[in-house]
């Protein structure tokens, strides 16, 4: 094989050859690869550049009347977070209605609908007051779960992994610049299936906003440009079955919807 066919059949020419470091920070070096494993980028609404998504961050029980449903005390206990592979991610472009594979191994599948919020930073220990710099932008999303698997992982003190971070649990919009949206502290979140409302509450009944979810976050990980935070779910989560049809909405966003198959 001469040289120049080698390269054609190399990941190095698909890739451009610039593959970013394990850890960020570190100067970007040219690295050979056997094959390619694609990135997870989410389009910019208004520009022809992608969001490059490096973590997918959620909050759990971050309105109070959810907490409760969950069985949990609703007193504003410290934020807890889990995370989502970052292949997770469907992007759903808006005014499609995207198929939504209903996964394996459960019978019970849950919608939660949220608000996303993106980070264009990052840093450590952020303060409150200055944790909203951070923000690139918000798009809405639904973290979708397993929702026998992750109770019955949580009743035998196990990790809620196989509940909450298998494939395509993060179906997902575009993204949408500050400038073009401004912060996201009220307005109304909900989510209907099959043309009936399911979830119905306003985003001013977070327990924890998106500037303290980023700066308590940012306690616990070093954040970086490319994170992507889910920011909980209000009341009323509840199953699907194939071939019903989800719709969220939260004001100020194009809605998303996605159909079970
Ligand atoms: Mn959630």
């Amino acid at each position: 094989m001469d040289r120049r066919h080698f390269f054609q059949n190399s990941a190095l020419v698909s890739t451009g050859a610039l593959l970013g470091c394990a850890t960020p920070g570190m100067a970007q070096q040219q690295v050979k690869t056997p094959f390619t494993v694609p990135g997870v980028y989410l389009p910019i609404v208004g520009s022809d550049e992608q969001f490059p998504v490096r973590r997918i961050y959620c909050i759990g029980r971050n309105y109070a009347a959810h907490s409760r449903e969950m069985g949990s005390d609703p007193t504003r206990e410290p934020p807890f977070f889990f995370q989502k592979p970052t292949d997770a991610v469907q992007y759903v472009p808006t005014g499609t209605v995207a198929n939504h594979p209903y996964p394996p191994l459960t019978k019970n599948y849950h919608y939660e609908a949220e608000l996303v919020a993106a980070l264009g930073k990052g840093g450590r220990n952020i303060p409150v007051d200055k944790a909203l710099e951070l923000v690139y932008g918000y798009t809405l999303g639904l973290d979708m779960t397993r929702r026998d698997l992750q109770r019955a992982m949580g009743d035998q003190k196990k990790p809620w992994e196989i509940g909450k971070s298998f494939d395509k649990s993060a179906p997902i919009g575009a993204l949408y610049k500050v400038a073009q949206t401004g912060h996201f502290t009220k307005g109304a979140i909900w989510l209907k299936v099959n043309g009936q409302t399911k979830q119905s509450a306003d985003l001013n009944q977070m327990m924890w906003s998106v500037a303290e979810q980023i700066s308590k976050l940012s306690e616990a990980f070093e954040l970086f440009p490319g994170d992507i935070i889910y920011s909980g779910t209000p009341e009323n989560v509840g199953p699907v079955v194939v071939g019903d049809v989800i719709e969220m909405h939260i004001d100020g966003l194009p809605n998303l919807s996605v159909k079970i198959v």
